[in-house]
């Protein structure tokens, strides 16, 4: 639910790579036009698309506390990090729509099901992509226990994520001809890059006990939860309609970077946070956690077949952190975050730390609480790179279309070159509203001219 763009930095390098048209001032539009923002139409927002995009309302006096904590230390507050400036402190946007999560498919897929030319089928599993000599033809499924082959007349487009989507097109002969030979696969196309490039959102989380419990904690009184939920779904009001992780932040990990290298996440309850009733289930202690998490990564990982049976699960090998420089941005993340975190603004709410306590933390302290601690932030991405014709990794070109064979397009996370600098849902969605006109031929929404709004800004 959480709505990021990411920073105009992250695509604008991807067109001086040469991957032409994904300039930030080009996907600007197709940002804009996926969304219906509540503060209305500008230079920077939608006001008219599927996706019912607002700020938190999530009321914790933490929130505002948290955000002068780091204003005490020079952090800038923003006001809307998907506008002309990224970087700051401050409340986080979500995909929310009276009260409930408006997901892709609440904003896209429903509204458009009763169309005479979509057919869905759900509880189908792809199983490998057709081809009449070099031109894939359709995709083979299993539905109720039958394979069953859905025709193209024009192209296939796989959407079956970034783990999911390189395996299709493995278990259809792309990929690295010797891994396809050890497995009996016979090779369509050698292309090395499919299932390499793997990359991802690692995180280290400070958790915190709080002094006195927050509203979470109020309302997770099981009375009290199945009201809210209630109303929530009822009347799309009250308190579950929120995010208990209000607060966001970008930062420079070094004055001299170009962009922020560390996105602050926020839960504000702790990781056992779940309904109680005394005297049946005690309640939990509350606290909240500030997630530190490494924007650019340099490690890279990658997905392996296990077998050529498509029930086989492919092997995942994240490698976070296998790059030096990686442990050292994300220390000195954590180091940041600790600051803020000693800020007088925090110190009604923190009754202490559960984890790096003490005043002088080393190093080595910072090294083991990442190594301990570290996990996903769920934005995988990168398995079926999109990139020129002399890049070896490149899996599809600028327009989403598979290397060495015709009318296959890969439309999902997996294309994603690099990460970009926040959660990845918003940019996934804007690749696809802008490869909806490159298929369909349509011209292609004008560039934003979104410069001279950004140096006004300043
Ligand atoms: C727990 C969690 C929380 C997240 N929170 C956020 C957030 O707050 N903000 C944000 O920006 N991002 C968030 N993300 C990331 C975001 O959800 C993903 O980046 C995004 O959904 C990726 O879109 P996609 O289309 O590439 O793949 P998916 O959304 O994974 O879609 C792929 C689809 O293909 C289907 N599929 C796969 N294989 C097959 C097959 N063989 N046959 C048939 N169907 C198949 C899958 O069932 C799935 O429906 C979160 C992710 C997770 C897991």
């Amino acid at each position: 639910m959480g709505y990021v763009r990411g920073n105009r930095g992250d695509y604008d390098k991807w067109a001086q790579s040469g991957l032409d048209g994904w300039s930030y001032d080009e996907v600007l539009p197709y940002f804009m036009k996926q969304e219906t923002w509540e503060g209305g139409a500008s230079a920077y927002r939608g006001g008219s698309g599927p996706l019912t995009v607002r700020t938190t309302r999530y009321a914790d006096p933490l929130l505002d506390a948290c955000i002068d904590a780091g204003a005490a230390l020079g952090h800038r507050r923003f006001i809307d990090y998907n506008g002309a400036e990224q970087e700051g402190m401050g409340p986080l946007q979500s995909t929310i729509r009276d009260g409930l999560r408006c997901s892709s498919a609440d904003a896209y897929l429903r509204p458009a099901l009763s169309r005479s030319n979509l057919a869905v089928v759900t509880h189908a599993y792809a199983e490998r992509v057709v081809f009449d000599g070099e031109t894939a033809t359709g995709v083979q499924y299993r539905h109720a226990g039958r394979l069953t082959t859905a025709l193209a007349s024009k192209e296939v487009i796989l959407c079956g994520g970034v783990i999911n989507s390189p395996h299709l097109l493995m278990l259809s002969g792309i990929g690295a001809a010797d891994e396809l030979r050890e497995h009996g696969i016979s090779v369509k196309v050698d292309l090395p890059g499919v299932g390499k490039n793997f990359q991802d959102h690692v995180n280290s989380p400070l958790p915190f006990v709080r002094k006195t419990p927050g509203p979470l904690h109020h309302f997770m009184r099981l009375d009290r939860v199945v009201k809210e939920l209630g109303k929530a779904y009822f009347f799309g009001n009250g308190f579950a309609t929120d995010l208990p992780g209000p607060l966001t932040a970008f930062l420079r990990t070094s004055p001299e970077l170009e962009m922020p290298d560390i996105q602050i996440l926020s839960n504000f309850g702790p990781m056992n946070t779940g309904p109680y009733l005394s005297p049946f289930k005690k309640p939990y202690q509350d606290g909240f956690a500030l997630v530190v998490v490494l924007l650019r990564p340099e490690s890279r990982g990658h997905l392996k077949l296990a077998s050529a049976n498509p029930s086989q699960p492919i092997k995942i090998h994240q490698n976070f952190l296998a790059r030096q420089a990686d442990r050292i941005t994300l220390r000195k993340g954590v180091r940041m975050v600790r600051e803020i975190t000693r800020q007088s603004a925090l110190g009604r709410f923190i009754d202490r730390p559960m984890a790096l306590e003490g005043n002088q933390i080393s190093d080595s302290d910072i090294d083991a609480h990442i190594q301990a601690r570290s996990i996903t932030s769920h934005h995988p991405l990168g398995s079926c790179k999109m990139g020129t014709a002399n890049d070896p990794l490149a899996v599809v070109d600028a327009e989403l279309r598979v290397r060495g064979v015709k009318n296959l397009r890969v439309v999902d996370a997996s294309v994603m070159p690099n990460l970009i600098g926040g959660n990845i849902n918003a940019p996934v969605m804007m690749i696809a509203e802008r490869t909806a006109d490159l298929i369909r031929k349509r011209p292609l929404l004008v560039p934003q001219q979104s410069g001279q709004h950004a140096e006004a800004a300043q």
